[in-house]
């Protein structure tokens, strides 16, 4: 049995739809079916999704929605027009949006969260009305009857284990398709919470694992992961396999087909995942699987990610390494302004330490630098504002000699300077720090060495 998801584009219009309902029919196996709300048809389009947070700003500042709910209610009639559906259906999803209105919540976190669930919730009704009128038998499973519990946040919800108990005792039904809206569960007290942005993706790796799925494919727009982003290189090669930890090696530096967190469970239930797209469904696609599953030695990296969202601070002190307590204050300066920080490379008389810049302020860095100074007494201190962290990664790279030096190579021969080179513990990753400025071409070159 598989788990099918489909992403916003791929439900945003009635020719959209189309496609989903030949993707399922094509194959008996796809009979778990995951929505996520109306996406954008043309570029500046708005989802669904974001109508929905409009119209629930509308109804707790008091002002008029009646217009943003007609516009949200004119995306699903568009499509049951499409498909000549019955008034009925349009009908049923207004009532409901028209209740929420009239709801009382809690607190304006729990009206949110329930106003944005609504746009896979709705889909999902449409989808399954839209199948049965195709005869594809659909029937639609609520995720409170299907017993998704969640807690935390209303709009950034985790998933509860009692979750994966409940799914167990869960009973499909043999002869029809099920179709579950994304994004939501509920909390302990039958509040919907939604998951974070794009959590579609959640739901159907929860029901992967969860309903121990064969498979879970996730359709989207593109036709594979590719090895490095195809802004910086040129048609870049399709990944056919990855694992699960190089997908997650890669995502940390960048790789942006989805959050590689949203897998999670996927990863838990070792259900592997097929990154698919919905308007080229014949294309292969990118697997992510398990590590056991994935060994081929002639491949030595897998994937270039690069993020330039870093900044470091560079210390030099002679004879570091002798010196007990060093990191240790420099720790509690950290922890004195409340900073994380994402890695520490060190020499004998250096060390490196790298920030996500987004965390940092100006005010925060000044003083940072100034206690450093103060209490370390560096031999020579140094704040790299633009600094980028490149990621080769691939399970290859445990069992090849000579990545390292190639990698190296390629950045040198191109005057490309490294602040710093790091081989993860787990061996199947390099880490790169170079200026922001020199990271699309190392990227560049990096790829030139092993692909072309
Ligand atoms: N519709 C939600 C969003 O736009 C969730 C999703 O699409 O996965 O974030």
């Amino acid at each position: 049995m598989k788990v099918i998801k489909f992403g916003g584009s791929s439900l945003a219009t009635g020719e959209q739809f189309e496609k989903v309902i030949k993707i399922i029919k094509d194959d008996i196996e796809r009979k778990v079916i995951v929505t996520s709300a109306p996406g954008k048809r043309f570029s500046d389009d708005t989802k669904v999704t974001d109508l929905l947070i409009q119209y629930a700003n509308a109804v707790i500042n008091q002002d008029d929605y009646q217009k943003i709910e007609n516009n949200i209610i004119s995306r699903y009639q568009e499509i049951s027009d499409h498909f000549k559906l019955d008034d009925s259906v349009i009908k049923l999803l207004k009532s409901k949006l028209d209740k929420l209105a009239q709801d009382k919540f809690t607190d304006n976190e729990h009206l949110m969260a329930a106003f944005k669930a609504h746009g896979e919730f709705l889909n999902a009704i449409l989808l399954t009305q839209v199948l049965n009128a195709q005869n594809i038998k659909a029937t639609f499973i609520d995720p409170k009857d299907a017993g998704i519990r969640v807690h935390g946040q209303p709009n950034d919800a985790d998933i509860s284990s009692e979750t994966y108990s409940n799914l167990e005792r869960l009973q499909l039904p043999k002869d029809s398709r099920v179709v579950f809206p994304g994004f939501f569960g509920y909390s302990a007290d039958g509040s919907i919470y939604t998951f974070s942005r794009g959590g579609s993706d959640i739901t159907g790796a929860i029901l992967s694992r969860g309903l121990n799925a064969d498979l879970y494919e996730n359709f989207t727009d593109v036709d594979a992961i590719y090895v490095a982003n195809n802004h910086i290189v040129d048609h870049p090669q399709a990944i056919k396999k990855m694992s699960y930890r190089e997908m997650r090696e890669l995502s940390y530096a960048g790789f942006s087909v989805f959050q590689d967190e949203a897998i999670i469970p996927a990863v838990k239930g070792q259900v592997p995942v097929n990154i698919k797209n919905t308007n080229n469904p014949q294309a292969d696609g990118t697997m992510i699987v398990p590590e056991q599953f994935i060994f081929d030695p002639s491949n030595q990296i897998t994937g270039i990610a690069c993020s330039k969202r870093f900044s470091a601070l560079y210390l030099h002190r002679y004879l570091l390494n002798k010196e007990v307590g060093f990191t240790l204050k420099l720790l509690k300066i950290f922890y004195k302004y409340n900073i994380s920080y994402e890695h520490m490379p060190s020499g004998i008389d250096d060390l490196t330490v790298i920030f996500d810049r987004s965390k940092l302020d100006k005010d925060t860095i000044q003083k940072l630098c100034r206690d450093v100074k103060e209490t370390l007494q560096p031999d020579y201190l140094e704040w790299i504002d633009d600094y980028a962290i490149i990621m080769v990664v691939g399970e290859g790279i445990a069992h090849n000699i000579g990545t390292i030096g190639k990698v190296i190579d390629s950045l040198t021969q191109n005057n490309i300077a490294i602040h710093m080179i790091n081989q993860g513990a787990s061996r199947i990753s390099i880490m790169i720090g170079t200026r922001a400025s020199d990271a699309d071409n190392a990227v560049q070159q990096i790829y030139k060495t092993f692909f072309d």
